[in-house]
């Protein structure tokens, strides 16, 4: 296959691009470097079955020659991130997906939207399943993030159901592995940067809200699994160990042996306002038509993703 990874120099689609070019297909990534960096593909270059497309996928994509498969994973997916670049999250989840859409149409390629656990919001019902519609709060600092989503995921519907477009949508849950930025300032680069540095993990509010963290690599068998079955409406992919923050910092300095303490700290900005109280995927749609559920056990992940980051920070 012929596969275009919107987001391709990222966290995930850098993940993905390996994938697909040892089952022997060739990708295309794009991508415009604001998040992702050429760090994340440089083991690529060079490569006979890889090249890379520096663009902002908010503008009109040209791609030349045929696809048969457009994975759509550009995004602003870190709080932090989102917060400081506000109308590019909702362009690129509006617009970008627009934009990648056409494409996959006329290409008559499959596509996969990149949509996340966001959309649940702050949510009512626990653990979420896909038919939660979730509980959004459409004006406030996160709704930036989430709302373009959502109406990418409408986005998505329209085109399957209007086009035909062959479509598919993941809801990602709290993924994290190595290749994540140091200072993208979501709670596991903090929380293992801070413990390998020595200094104090910085825990939020009171440390009860909860997060089920998934390993990169059983995302990315989850999304290849995903592709290659027909799956009608969104999908959640993630691991339903659910933690609290506070066991999350503990478990962060157990398995670095760092003896940092644990602060607890009230951000003035709007970082915290919104942020979910509680949240962990239900995968039983996952586990039935995808035959998937998570493999790597938390510790293991850490401790992998720890050992990125001793190499990323020149600690060893
Ligand atoms: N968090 C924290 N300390 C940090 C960074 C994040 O306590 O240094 C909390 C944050 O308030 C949230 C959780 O960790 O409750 C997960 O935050 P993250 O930014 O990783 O992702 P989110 O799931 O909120 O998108």
């Amino acid at each position: 296959m012929r596969i275009l990874i919107t987001g391709g120099a990222g966290f995930i689609g850098s993940h993905l691009c390996d994938r697909y070019l040892a089952e022997g297909h060739e990708v295309i990534a794009m991508d415009n470097l604001s998040t992702g960096s050429t760090d994340n593909i440089v083991h690529l270059a060079g490569h006979p079955r890889f090249s890379f497309v520096k663009h902002n996928v908010t503008n009109y994509i040209y791609v030349a020659g045929p696809l048969d498969m457009v994975l759509h994973l550009a995004s602003l997916p870190s709080p932090v991130d989102y917060l400081n670049y506000p109308i590019q999250t909702l362009k690129v989840g509006a617009l970008g997906t627009h934009n990648s859409l056409g494409l996959a149409l006329a290409k008559q390629a499959k596509f996969l939207l990149a949509s996340t656990s966001e959309v649940y919001g702050d949510p009512l019902v626990h653990p979420q399943d896909e038919s939660y519609w979730g509980n959004v709060n459409p004006v406030g600092p996160r709704g930036v993030y989430d709302e373009s989503k959502r109406f990418a995921e409408a986005l998505t519907m329209a085109y399957h159901r209007y086009h035909h477009v062959d479509t598919r949508i993941v809801r990602i849950f709290n993924t994290y592995g190595p290749r994540m930025r140091a200072d993208d300032g979501r709670v596991v680069p903090n929380f293992i940067c801070q413990a390998l540095r020595g200094e104090p993990l910085t825990v939020y509010e009171d440390g009860s809200r909860t997060r089920s963290f998934g390993y990169v690599d059983d995302l990315v068998e989850g999304i290849v699994r995903l592709m290659a079955t027909d799956v009608e409406g969104p999908v959640n992919l993630g691991n339903p160990v659910e933690l609290t923050i506070l066991e999350f910092a503990q478990l962060t300095l157990k398995v670095t042996g760092s003896a940092s303490e644990i602060v607890f700290v009230h951000p003035t900005d709007e970082r915290t306002r919104d942020d979910p109280k509680q949240r962990c995927p239900d995968i039983s749609k996952a586990k039935a038509a995808l035959g998937w559920e998570p493999r790597v056990p938390v510790e293991e992940g850490l401790r992998k993703t720890a050992d990125y980051f001793r190499v990323k920070l020149g600690l060893v």
